[in-house]
């Protein structure tokens, strides 16, 4: 299922997967092409940083180890940890929509542009 997905930065439509980067920007996630993310980047706050591709992998991994272990305090009673908590879910929950919205509709690059 293949959906028109515009840059945030260039508003020219994002063709394939490996050209595409998430990132949060006002509470919300916005796509934008590579170079368009480099430059807005380059101009302004970064943020979270890119949301989608290996980085998003790794960061949600991180993510499960510190609610598993946030969580197990929160059980036993420490409610301080319970930010820990709440901060790591809403990111995974940021990357899960980035997925979900964007990233999914998106085709692979063709293998002659490797
Ligand atoms: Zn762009």
């Amino acid at each position: 299922m293949e959906k028109s997905i515009s840059c945030h930065k260039c508003y020219e439509e994002i063709t394939y997967k490996e050209d595409l980067v998430t990132a949060v920007k006002f509470f919300t996630v916005v796509p934008y092409h590579t170079d368009c993310f480099a430059i807005d980047s380059y101009r302004s706050f970064r943020g979270l940083g890119p949301l989608n591709g290996f980085r998003g992998i790794i960061v949600i991994a991180i993510a499960c180890l510190f609610i598993v272990t946030s969580l197990v305090e929160v059980v036993n009673g420490d409610l301080s940890f319970l930010s820990i908590v709440i901060f790591w879910l809403l990111l995974v929950y940021a990357i899960i929509y980035s997925y979900w919205k964007y990233e999914r509709h998106l085709k692979e690059l063709p293998d002659q542009y490797y």
